[in-house]
């Protein structure tokens, strides 16, 4: 790395009016060509750190997130960037005519458009894509790139209506680990208000911070359908089964909720939990819990019963109105009121002890070797791993 900074010293001591034309002209295209090259290379290593997560350390959520506020480059730029970086980990011909000196960026960004239309679709034709581009004109191979798209949608919209909306289907069932699957085909209608909601879910949560790309756009859509289920569930007016709201509920075990081996949580639907996942979830307001006997003494032993009474959760929410990890101020109806200590370890369920933490920053710090929590006279002190404490960011 010196030896370029030196290159760029020699390059600076240069005195250009004392340079011949024909110079001049040759060391621009030499800069022209190697600036690109550089690009490359720059953004390989952006790809990197996504792959390896390092933005991890400081607490960011995303490489664009680091990016934008290490290097003070906007939201937009990051985000594009990212996305770049990983786009061409997938373009191997891409990478191929790049290396070779036969792309411009410009042209590169023009292929990554031309590939979030259909990432399968593109891979099948990037040799030809790749070919227009060294070819024709920045304006032409725009043309080029809008006509492709315009095939590929239409390819998708030679089927007619009514035969597609016998098409429905959606299954929902539980498979390896709790996973569930879902796999279904939506009608165009209902496709279209499942699109718009999860849309109006993803886009609300980037405005409240925009820096959710570290997850892919599959990530990204589960936790927003999680989301929407999340909020119809709090919403008063979904209708009662068997005399009662349906709510998730967690039934735990007293013995695996304090941590000790043997004892089992489970949900409904799903069954068997991870022990780390069940002090979570019976952490939070909106999750009704059932303790079973263990040989400690229990509480609420088999009955149903709401972690957080509505009112305390209200209390916790005018106190705190956003998530209270240093820098994030995700909405409150986004947040979990977190037990700063667990109540399953004698926590209190009362304000001093609640804390609004967004869903995702609720997951890190219940992770086990991960971000720690802790009240300090009175107030939350977040902790890296470390063991450094984290500065309170002001929110952009
Ligand atoms: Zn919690
Ligand atoms: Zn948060």
């Amino acid at each position: 790395m010196s030896e370029l900074r030196s290159a760029v010293e020699a390059l600076r001591s240069e005195t250009l009016p004392d340079l011949p034309d024909a110079q001049i002209e040759e060391d621009f295209a030499e800069l022209q060509r190697t600036l690109e090259l550089l690009e490359v290379e720059r953004l390989r290593r952006l790809a990197e750190i996504e792959r390896r997560r390092i933005f991890e350390r400081d607490g960011y959520l995303s490489a664009a997130s680091w990016l934008a506020t290490t290097y003070k480059v906007s939201w937009g730029t990051a985000r594009d960037h990212v996305r770049i970086a990983r786009a061409l980990e997938e373009m191997p011909a891409t990478r191929r005519a790049l290396d070779e000196g036969e792309l411009s960026m410009s042209a590169v960004r023009v292929l990554v458009a031309a590939r979030d239309a259909d990432p399968s679709a593109f891979l099948r034709c990037e040799t030809e894509l790749v070919e227009a581009a060294r070819i024709h004109s920045m304006h032409d191979l725009q043309r080029v790139a809008a006509y492709w798209r315009q095939a590929v949608e239409r390819e998708r919209a030679a089927e007619g209506d009514d035969m597609l909306r016998q098409r429905r289907r959606l299954h929902a069932s539980v498979s390896f680990l709790g996973m569930v699957r879902v796999d279904g085909d939506l009608d165009p209608e209902t496709g279209e208000t499942l699109l718009t909601v999860l849309r109006a879910v993803l886009d609300a949560e980037s405005r409240s911070r925009g820096e959710d790309d570290d997850r892919t756009p599959a990530q990204r859509r589960a936790d927003a359908l999680g989301e929407i289920c999340r909020q119809w569930l709090d919403g008063s007016e979904r209708p009662t089964v068997a005399g009662e709201r349906p709510h998730v509920t967690v039934t735990v075990g007293a013995e695996a909720i304090q941590g000790a081996s043997g004892g089992t949580s489970e949900l409904d639907h799903v069954g068997p939990v991870h022990p780390e996942a069940a002090r979570r979830l019976a952490c939070d307001a909106s999750v009704m819990r059932v303790v079973m006997a263990g040989r400690s003494e229990p509480l609420d032993v088999g009955r149903r019963t709401s972690v957080v009474p509505p009112a305390i959760r209200r209390a916790v929410i005018v106190r705190d109105h956003h998530c209270r990890f240093p820098g994030c101020d995700r909405p409150h109806t986004w947040c979990d009121a977190h037990h700063v200590v667990h109540w399953a370890d004698g926590g209190p369920t009362a304000l001093p002890n609640l804390v609004l933490l967004c869903r995702r920053h609720h997951r890190m710090v219940h992770q086990a070797g991960g971000f720690r929590l802790e009240l300090e006279e009175g107030r939350p002190v977040f902790r890296r791993p470390d063991g450094s404490v984290l500065e309170d960011r002001a929110p952009p």
